[in-house]
């Protein structure tokens, strides 16, 4: 753990040292795969290996430097809530979208119910269950899976992304929180469309396949603030980047956001597959899988790869 400052003792603009550091970093991630266990409460996430660990990097310009695992599928899982929230600002707009779901960090677990319930009507942030749930209900109204997997497809400029069925019939057959939380959300009259409908949806929407390819596709989009940088097209308008951003870096990581803020500072999301994408700001897309979590949910290999190349490039947001 860095938790004090150094100045690096090298360039942090060579590229010869840039490649070095990536390569420490998926190391250190690989060593750190040790800490944690792979999620198993959605049983078909249980048969990920918690020894693969995939680090992808990549540049505004195309370069790409790849370490590990980084072109196996796994489901995106909590990470298509940026995805989610992307559509809702670009087919809504900020004002409908955050009529209906608050952007305060909940420091609480991602399926919890109990805020929801005591304190407030609104769901605190899209970035937990019970705020993606909301989006997605307002979603549901006017899109269906199809449309939103296109939208997804060319957010992440990744055409092999597809439904992952078994991923999603385990999901569906053991999701009861989310059904909570959504009859719940209905039982408060804040729920924008049917409950079936909508939690079928964002089933749908976890079980998508990606690997840390389409990771670092997703947070180079970002980066580069709704553009497609291959192609120049834009996906979603530049203004709604500082939201996304700002939530990822707020609630991105579950109850374990405020923390990793501090030793990784890079707008960032996870999953429970054992995803992380990160977007740095008007350079870099990272993608980083390695499915063994640690307690509160985040891949323990990404999280160790991700501080390593942060605090020695110095990519903090606050550096
Ligand atoms: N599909 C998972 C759930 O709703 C997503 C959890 C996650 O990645 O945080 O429980």
């Amino acid at each position: 753990m860095f938790f004090t400052y150094e100045q690096p003792d090298f360039d942090i603009n060579d590229p010869k040292e840039i490649l070095r550091v990536l390569e420490e970093a998926y190391h250190n991630g690989c060593e750190n795969c040790r800490a944690g266990k792979v999620a198993d409460y959605i049983p078909e996430l249980a048969k990920a290996d918690p020894d693969d660990f995939g680090l992808c990097v990549r540049s505004m310009s195309g370069e790409t430097a790849s370490f590990g695992e980084t072109e196996k599928r796994f489901s995106i899982q909590s990470i298509s809530k940026v995805i989610n929230l992307a559509a809702a600002l670009k087919f809504l707009g900020f004002r409908e979208t955050f009529s209906h779901v608050m952007m305060e960090p909940s420091g609480d677990a991602f399926n919890s119910i109990l805020k929801l319930d005591m304190t407030s009507d609104l769901p605190f942030n899209p970035m937990i269950n019970a705020g993606a749930i909301q989006v997605m209900s307002m979603l549901s109204n006017i899109m269906g899976f199809d449309e939103l997997l296109e939208f997804a497809r060319a957010f992440c400029m990744d055409e092999g992304i597809v439904l992952n069925e078994a991923v999603y019939r385990s999901e569906a057959e053991t999701g009861d929180r989310n059904r909570a939380i959504v009859y719940l959300l209905q039982s408060k009259g804040v729920l924008q469309g049917d409950p079936a409908v909508t939690l079928d949806l964002y089933f749908k929407m976890c079980s998508l396949n990606v690997n840390a390819k389409t990771l670092a596709n997703m947070g180079l989009m970002i980066a580069n603030k709704g553009q497609n940088p291959f192609t120049g097209e834009h996906i979603i308008h530049p203004g709604y980047m500082r939201t996304i951003q700002s939530l990822m870096f707020t609630c991105g990581l579950y109850d374990e956001s405020g923390e990793y803020g501090v030793r990784v500072g890079i707008p960032s999301k996870s999953g429970v597959g054992g995803g992380i994408a990160a977007a740095v700001s008007g350079r870099w897309g990272i993608g980083t899988y390695g499915p063994a979590l640690n307690k509160k949910g985040n891949s323990c290999g990404g999280i160790a790869a991700l501080e390593h190349l942060s605090h020695l490039l110095q990519l903090n947001v606050f550096d």
